[in-house]
């Protein structure tokens, strides 16, 4: 059985998406057909779509969804029909040798739509490939259950979609993959969707400083409202790396380079405290990172993640939970939203830098 469903599909590399009638498959054994109501407008959606992220076109794209769950396939046991879900391009199967580990985040089982075989879309009856399963930019979708998590039904659509990824990054990097400490200092450079979200886990860590640095002024105000105790405005800061040892004393506890620019991160890392200090690459970028060996010989630690090393499920009920509990400020992210019609301007806010988050609302 297959059912015509709605879908932003870039045909070629550099676009735009066009809004396209496809074919979805129903749910097989362990797969859920959900109906998407919101999906957030990621930055990695962008590098694919302008070819710098190689992937099979056409393509569908949208990675950091939320919707109800339409339809349960054979064997379906962690979700049901009515559920509102969140989900995002890892998978969390709990049964693989990464899962089992207990050591990382990255599910070998992820990403299984990478060949287009196994996409449940079709277009012009040939496979139309698919940036993750949850395939946010269509109306409806078919995926493994253990892409989504549960989310409470008082969370709006257009919140919940964020844990998908840029909430699982941000908090992830600071809670998880830094383990920022009660009272320490911290820079964080970018605050984007993904850097506001590690300034909120440090707040909520207990950080006694945080320094937040962007290009934008205009992001200050938000960025305090989200724990930025001090704003660097690099414009004005020509050797951010003295500034925050300067306001540290001596260097941040840990630092994090949310923008992917290479460059960027040797300055982050060079910000830290050299005996203790933590610098997190948080953005991507194909560049290779350089450091005196003796950067990191003096005592700092340089680490990197996917996805904030936050497991999809059960990192995202976590987080979820302290939503629930009022200690995060993931709503003030939503600056924009769209019309699925209208993705191509959500994108071009995005290169603009106009935008906090875009949310596409179905
Ligand atoms: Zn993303
Ligand atoms: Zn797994």
């Amino acid at each position: 059985m297959t059912m015509k469903v709605r879908a932003a599909v870039a045909r070629d590399v550099g676009g735009p998406m066009r809004v396209e009638q496809v074919e979805l498959r129903s749910p097989g054994a362990g797969e859920v057909l959900v109906e998407n109501k919101a999906s957030g407008l990621c930055h990695s959606d962008l590098s694919v779509l302008e070819g710098k992220s190689p992937r099979r076109f056409p393509i569908i794209l949208g990675h950091e969804a939320a919707g109800v769950v339409v339809e349960c396939g054979p064997g379906v046991s962690s979700l049901k029909v009515g559920d509102h879900v969140a989900g995002g391009p890892m998978a969390e199967c709990r049964t693989c040798a990464n899962c089992l580990s207990g050591k990382t985040n990255q599910c070998l089982r992820s990403d299984v739509m990478k060949d287009a075989e196994t996409t449940p879309f079709t277009l012009d009856g040939l496979p139309l490939n698919a940036l993750a399963p949850v395939a946010s930019f269509s109306h409806f979708t078919v995926a493994p259950e253990y892409y989504y998590s549960k989310v409470p039904s008082n969370v709006p659509f257009e919140v919940a979609c964020l844990f998908g990824c840029a909430v699982m990054t941000g908090l992830g990097a600071a809670l998880l993959v830094a383990d920022v400490t009660k009272g320490s200092t911290v820079a964080v450079f970018g605050l984007g969707g993904v850097g506001l979200n590690v300034v909120d886990g440090a707040r909520l860590a207990g950080a006694r400083m945080v320094i937040g640095i962007d290009t934008s002024p205009q992001k200050e105000a938000t960025a305090r409202a989200f724990g930025v105790t001090h704003f660097l405005d690099p414009a004005r800061t020509p050797d951010l790396a003295a500034a925050i040892i300067e306001l540290t004393g001596g260097g941040a506890d840990y630092s994090f380079e949310c923008v992917g620019n290479a460059d960027l991160m040797t300055v982050a890392l060079r910000s830290t405290r050299p005996e203790w200090g933590t610098s997190v690459v948080v953005g991507a970028d194909r560049r290779p990172l350089t450091a005196q060996p003796f950067d990191l010989m003096r005592g700092r630690t340089w680490k990197g993640a996917m996805m904030g090393g936050a497991k999809a499920r059960t990192d995202t009920a976590r987080f979820l939970r302290l939503l629930a509990e009022g200690k995060l400020h993931t709503e003030q992210l939503v600056t924009h939203r769209f019309d699925l019609e209208d993705i191509n301007a959500g994108y071009d806010l995005m290169r603009k830098g106009e935008s906090l988050r875009s949310v596409v609302i179905y």
